[in-house]
């Protein structure tokens, strides 16, 4: 069986020097393999469960068109999402596009005009800034009048309390918090942590709004944002709870009034949740969402091993080999745009579609630097599927994630490896 295993990667362009590195280092591994297994198992159990209470069967898998009036899949797969994500009601549609539109749609129909947003973990996403008005767009949350307020993280990643204290006053309507670090290197956070945070604001001021960008965190722990008191948990369907099959859509589950503005602004006030036809698409959110936990499990399972490889090369790593985890993004910091380049082409190299195709940087929209992305994808754009991309700026850092399947997610680092010693970057020598 091994010599059969060694003669495919051989065939698939992985030389020995770079699989046996890549083995010896996964033989270190077992026992968190076995941690990651033992979540998924958990999430898996939840999923199943929540789909059986809900009562999912045959007919919710077939969609509506036109109005959409009485679509039952639609309407069971959000109360399915309310219980996975503990609460009260959720809001998952097709009509959703992307993740930042899910964040927009809750930002913009939970705030009002005069209203101020808070973000207490530092600077948002890249794609929010536009959404808040940070850098001016066209009907940005600032051309409405809603302002915004930001307190930085602490050097050593913690909340900066005190700061958060005073930047709360009575405009104070919304806080938002990313979960995971984006294309930052600062700490993703624990679902723990964020309850600590929204406990914190709830004491001082219970009326607050608490929205939690989940986008990438989903289904890593056993908790999820809501049972730790978040009012909104937002992300997108091209990433964990799509499990790679939901080709579109993105999810808002929250407290009832809050998925009910939500829903009045994606359609129209007096309509709400009512319209909206699933299509066709219903029979692959489920089968995604059922399927997420393990996929999750496998996209984790390359974040650790591409740590631990690319830490034992003497690359800076966040997080670093031995860290818990809390979404499933590896930044890997080359410090050179060549070593960003060639391993996202690696990566790319990785891929069942379009793996002929090189990869270069290109100006992105919503991005403030030329970025480099590497996604043979199966669903477009869809980065729960094995993808790296890469601000061409200092730190030269790239940001792997995803991985249908382990093996798959196995061969993407090993072709990140190779691309990075076949143009020179890493010697050959560095793998003895
Ligand atoms: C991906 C992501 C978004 C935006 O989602 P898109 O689907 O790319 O629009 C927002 N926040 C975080 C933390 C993300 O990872």
């Amino acid at each position: 069986m091994e010599k059969f295993l060694k003669e495919q990667y051989a065939k698939l362009g992985i030389s020995k020097a770079v699989l046996d590195f890549g083995d010896e280092i996964l033989l270190s591994l077992k026992a968190r393999f076995a941690r990651i297994d033992e979540i998924a198992e958990y999430n898996q159990l939840k999923v199943i469960r929540a789909m059986q209470k809900c009562r999912v069967s045959e007919a919710c898998l077939s969609g509506t068109t036109g109005y959409g009036y009485n679509d039952l899949g639609r309407d069971t797969l959000e109360q399915v999402y309310a219980e996975i994500f503990h609460a009260e009601d959720a809001l998952v549609r097709p009509q959703i596009t992307c993740g930042t539109h899910a964040l927009a749609l809750a930002l913009m129909s939970n705030l009002r005009p005069g209203d101020e947003l808070l973000s207490p973990v530092g600077k948002p996403y890249d794609t929010l800034e536009e959404v808040i008005g940070i850098r001016a767009s066209k009907g940005s949350l600032k051309e409405y009048g809603i302002s915004y307020r930001q307190v930085d993280l602490l050097p050593d990643g913690g909340f900066d309390y005190e700061a958060v204290r005073a930047a709360i006053h009575e405009k104070t309507k919304l806080v938002t918090i990313q979960r995971s670090k984006g294309y930052q290197t600062r700490p993703t956070l624990s679902v723990t942590q964020i309850g600590e945070l929204i406990h914190f604001i709830k004491e001082i001021r219970p009326d607050i709004l608490c929205m939690v960008d989940n986008c990438y965190g989903e289904f890593v722990e056993t908790i999820e944002p809501g049972d730790v008191g978040a009012d909104m948990t937002v992300g997108s369907l091209i990433k964990n709870p799509g499990g790679g099959l939901a080709p579109i859509g993105g999810y808002i589950a929250g407290k009832k009034e809050c998925v009910e503005n939500a829903a009045y602004r994606l359609t129209s006030p007096g309509l709400g949740k009512e319209v909206g036809a699933s299509l066709g698409v219903m029979s692959a959110f489920y089968q995604g969402l059922f399927l997420a936990p393990t996929v999750t499990a496998s996209a984790l399972k390359g974040a650790v091993f591409a740590a631990n490889l690319f830490e034992k090369l003497g690359f800076p790593v966040i997080p670093n080999g031995t860290e818990s985890r809390h979404d499933i993004i590896q930044a890997v910091t080359f410090g050179k745009p060549e070593g960003v380049i060639a391993f996202c082409q690696g990566i790319q190299a990785a891929a069942s579609v379009d793996s002929f195709v090189t990869p270069e940087p290109w100006d992105m929209p919503g991005y403030d630097s030329q970025v480099i992305m590497a996604a043979g994808a199966f669903v477009s754009g869809s980065s729960i599927e094995l993808s790296a991309d890469g601000p061409i700026a200092s730190p030269y850092a790239v940001y792997f994630q995803g991985g249908l399947t382990w093996p798959h997610a196995k061969l993407g680092i090993l072709k990140a490896l190779q691309s990075l010693t076949d143009s020179g970057f890493i010697s050959e020598g560095a793998l003895k």
